[in-house]
């Protein structure tokens, strides 16, 4: 089976347990206003002109976002890093965009990971159907499960898509005893309000096995992707929260019981 991705990073250490392999799938059904990886977001290759200046001559390329693999090829890159996988109890991540978007090609790559004794990761914003859900958790050892808002009208304002499902989601991995990191992107004005702070620890209070959480600080550099990719780049001049502030916060999640990083 064929899917799409757009990058593969070796030895990551920020998405999930150990040694890592990412792999970035390209296709997201979310716009969330704050997204760092905008070209990820079309499950389509795209293309581009790079612009480098170099003794004031300008110099422009053709770059492609984007390729098809088969999972036979895939699994022979993930292969190639077991032994780190091995020596530092990491594995392969998939990321994106939104991986359960190619939920077909996800579960077939991941259940050769698993047959051949490689861990998995899912980082993932849970927005699929049950079905595709608890027959991925299958296949997946640990998920790293977004939550962004809790109220369901902000979350399609600034999400595109409702929150109910999501939810409905992560409480059924949880409440069947699956490994969940939660993530939390702080996006200034949008997700780290009093409200949705209070909503958000009410709700992950709920829950019975998962006492993880990331925060996942705001930043600008993706600004560029923006006018790159001709999107628009709806956070104006958000500024990003400063450590101080990110501290607060992480002191907020620990007073509930969580275990918490700031970055992943
Ligand atoms: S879920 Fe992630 S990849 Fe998709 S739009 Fe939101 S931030 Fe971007």
């Amino acid at each position: 089976m064929q899917g799409t991705i757009f990058d593969i990073k070796h030895f990551a250490v920020h998405d999930g347990p150990g040694i890592r392999q990412t792999i970035f799938f390209k296709g997201c059904p979310l716009n969330c206003w704050w997204c760092h990886n905008p070209e990820s977001q079309n499950i389509e290759q795209e293309s581009f002109i790079r612009i480098n200046k170099l003794d004031g001559k300008e110099f422009k390329r053709n770059k492609t976002i984007g390729y098809q693999i088969s999972s036979d090829e895939l699994f022979k890159i993930i292969s190639g890093d077991k032994i780190f996988f091995e020596e530092s109890h990491g594995g392969v991540t998939f990321s994106g965009g939104e991986p359960l978007m190619q939920a077909e090609f996800l579960y077939e790559i991941a259940l050769l990971c698993k047959l051949n004794g490689i861990q998995t990761c899912l980082d993932t914003t849970g927005f699929a159907s049950e079905k595709t859900i608890q027959k991925i958790a299958r296949v997946i050892d640990c998920f790293l499960f977004d939550i962004k808002l809790i109220n369901n009208v902000l979350h399609k304002k600034y999400t595109n898509v409702p929150v109910d499902g999501i939810l409905k989601n992560l409480r059924w991995l949880d409440e069947n005893h699956k490994n969940i990191i939660l993530r939390f992107p702080v996006i200034p004005g949008i997700t780290n309000t009093e409200t949705n702070l209070k909503d958000i620890k009410e709700f992950i209070s709920t829950l019975k096995n998962t006492q993880q959480i990331d925060l996942l600080p705001f930043h600008t550099i993706s600004i560029s992707k923006y006018h790159r990719f001709n999107k628009e780049y709806k956070m104006g001049d958000t500024p990003a929260l400063s450590d101080d502030e990110m501290k607060e916060l992480k002191t907020e999640f620990e007073n509930i019981g969580f275990v918490v990083s700031i970055g992943g």
